[in-house]
This record gives C-alpha cells, structure tokens and sequence, in this order.
C-alpha cells in the first residue's frame, strides 16, 4: 500500500508517496504559490526521472490539496494506489500526546488549536478537511510536532510564572519541530551504530525556524522552543528568546500594540531584522562575506545562540555523546557548523575540517579520535509521517 503525506507550510503544500518500508519517496513535490498572481506551480519529483514543472490553479490550501490528489490518482501513475495519509500538524495542544487516526471529533479537535498556531494550524486542517472528503473511507492520520515533547519532564515543561498560568491557562512548554527531532533521534543511533538507550543528543534543527532539544534515551527531555514557535534560537524572521521587560516597555511605554510587537517578532527579527539583507541563509552569508558589517554580527549572534543553547542542553543532559546538525542550514553551512564548534572545544567537540567542508549528511564529521560525535543528518520529516501514518492504519485494519 502506499502512504500519501501532506504537509502544509505557509503557501506550499509538500507531498510524498511512500511505498511500505521505502525510505525515499516514490513520488515527492510540491505545489508553490507564495509568488506574483498566476504563478503558482505544481513542482514533481519521481524516482529516477527528471524533476517536472508545470504552472497550476492554486491559489491556496485547499485547491493545492485537490490539485495534488488528482494527479496522484491519475491512472498509468506507476505507483500502487493510495492507502491512507498522514498529515502534519504543527500543534497538538495538550489534547495530543501522540499520533491518532482522524475522526470528524478529530479534525474538530485540531481545527480548535488554530489560536495556538495561528501560522500553521489552519492551514493543515483545510489540506485535512480536502483530503478526507476526496479521499473517504481511507484511513487519515494526524502526526504532530509537539508529540515528541509531550513528555518533557515539569522543570524543562513549566515556566517560573505564577502557577495559575500552567494549571489553568495551559501555559507550558510544548516545544516544536518534534517530527525532525524524533527522526533524527533514532537516525543518530542508527548512523552511531548504538541503541538509543543510554544515547545523550544534543539536535540542532537549523532551517528557516530554528530548535535545539536535548535527546536522552531517545526521549526528549529539553528544548529551546516553548509555549509557541517563537521563543528560543534566532531563526530567518522570528526572534527567538528576548528579554520579555523589552516587550513591556515597547507597549507602556513608546505605544507598541500587541499586533505591532506580534509582527515585529515574527516576521521583522532574526536574520532579517539584524542584517537588513534577507532572511535566507545564503543571502546573509554571501553579504557577510562581500564585507556587510550588520549581516556579519546577525551570523555572529546566530553562533552564538546556538552554542549557548548547546551548552545549555549538554547540562541538562549531563554530558554528550552526538551533536546532531539538520535541515537547511544545519545540513548545509559548513561555516557555521565551523563557527558554532570552535566556541566547543572545551566540552570535547572537535570537528574534523576536511570532512564538515566535503561530507554530505548523513555522515559523521568530528575529528576520529574525539570524545564527542558531530553529525550531519539529512532530515526526513515525511518518511517519519508515512511510518507513523503506516503503523496506526495498519492497527485500525488489525
Ligand atoms: P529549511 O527550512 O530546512 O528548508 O531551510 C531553509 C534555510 O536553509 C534557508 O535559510 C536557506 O538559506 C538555508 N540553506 C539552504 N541551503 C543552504 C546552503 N547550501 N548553505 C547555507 N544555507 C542553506
């Protein structure tokens, strides 16, 4: 049976069709309308052939998932017919401790935690809503990036605010990016030839958002992410963690609304907001390098962040056997995976250079005889939902 895995981000929709026990997909893509009107595009990736392109109708989630479905239905297609899907849901609230086979009380669930994640939430339950009405009588799964912290113990969970706010508003730590965190948990044991038992990580996510979680076990039992998206590393546009008196006294006392200081935080700050240039990586990078002074300190405080919170998470875990590097940049920056681990030597982190500059993930790359491994892991958020997707339909069919 193949698995069907949607995952809506802000004006993309990605998809992958996985045949049982494959880790690549058959068929991957995605369709794409973040751009001028008219130009939305329907991008596909089959094993073994050139990557197609053709321009498309979308205009938004829903029609994007209708458009995806189609053609993924079309008969003479090469892969076997779709079995069930899953989908990716960004918050899980308190109501989702793990993954779950959607029903209508389901979807209403989930669709009630939009205000938690205003960005990502809607999204996935329209894709959900057109997917479960295309595809009916298909088992459809919800996978969650807060299932993995659910466990988190209560010191990493609750914060030093009045304890009202835990007990009755359900403020607390969710912690996010859990699907890439999981997967690479059990990737780093796999690639270290060890068990998770006994393994202390420390995973740096490093996409355009950004999360460190500190792995023991293969449990998690820290991150840098909280209550939202928000807190924690410097990301492309998000800010990370601010001191929050700085936000009180933009509000009391130069007249900053909350919808001002909600905008400046997520889509001003980070990378963007430092070096004035861009929220792409790259683009910093290549500013940097071309002798912009502001793009350099925005890397400069990018390293730094990260370093912090590795040394952060290696105390709470009381050691560390792997750091993990992943998504885009993590996977790809050898310069700052350079710059992040020179500040590291003291906790035993010793990147052999050769390999950081020519390795490609998934691949081990500190120095032979160093006491802590560094990898880089290649991130596979879709394989990890068709797997959890595969073993719930597979236990309705039991
Ligand atoms: P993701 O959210 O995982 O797709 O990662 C997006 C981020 O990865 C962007 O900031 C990109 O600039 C960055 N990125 C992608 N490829 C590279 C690369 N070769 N070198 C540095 N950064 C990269």
């Amino acid at each position: 049976m193949s698995i069907l895995v949607l995952n809506a981000g802000s004006s993309t929709l990605k998809f992958g069709l996985f045949e049982p026990g494959a880790r690549e997909p058959q068929v991957a893509g995605n369709v794409d309308w973040d751009g001028p009107a008219q130009s939305a595009e329907l991008i596909v990736r089959s094993l073994g052939e050139p990557e197609r392109r053709q321009p498309c109708e979308a205009t938004d989630h829903r029609s994007a998932a209708s458009l995806v479905i189609k053609a993924l239905s079309e008969p003479g297609r090469g892969s076997s017919p779709i079995r069930a899907v899953g989908h990716r849901i960004v918050h899980g609230g308190q109501a989702f401790v793990e993954s779950v086979l959607v029903t209508p009380d389901v979807a209403k669930a989930i669709a009630s935690l939009s205000d938690l994640a205003p960005l990502h939430n809607p999204q996935a339950v329209a894709v959900l809503e057109t997917a479960t009405a295309s595809l009916p009588g298909l088992p459809h799964v919800a996978v969650f990036d807060t299932s993995f912290f659910a466990g988190l113990p209560r010191s990493s969970a609750v914060f030093p605010v009045p304890f009202e706010w835990y007990k009755e508003r359900g403020i607390r730590r969710f912690g996010f990016h859990g699907i890439s965190h999981s997967y690479c948990a059990g990737r780093a044991a796999e690639v270290l030839g060890r068990t998770p038992e006994g393994l202390r990580l420390v995973i740096c996510h490093l996409g355009n958002g950004c999360s460190a979680a500190a792995v023991r076990d293969g449990r998690a039992v820290d991150t840098t992410m909280g209550y939202t998206p928000l807190d924690g590393l410097m990301m492309g546009t998000r800010a990370g963690a601010v001191d929050p008196g700085i936000l009180l006294h933009l509000q009391q006392r130069e007249g900053f609304t909350a919808q001002e200081l909600d905008h400046a935080l997520n889509h001003q700050s980070g990378l963007l907001g430092v070096s004035g240039v861009s929220s792409d990586f790259r683009k910093v990078e290549a500013a940097s390098l071309e002798g912009n002074d502001r793009a350099r300190l925005a890397l400069e405080i990018y390293a730094a962040r990260i370093r912090s919170a590795i040394g952060a998470l290696s105390a709470t875990l009381g050691g560390l056997d792997a750091l993990v590097f992943t998504a885009g940049v993590g996977e790809n920056s050898a310069r700052l995976r350079t710059s992040v681990c020179e500040g590291l030597r003291f906790l035993g982190i010793e990147l052999d250079p050769q390999l950081n500059a020519e390795a490609r993930p998934d691949a081990d790359i500190a120095q032979p005889g160093a006491s802590i491994r560094v990898l880089i892991l290649h991130t596979r958020e879709e394989l990890m939902i068709a797997r959890e997707t595969g073993r719930l339909a597979l236990k309705q069919n039991a």
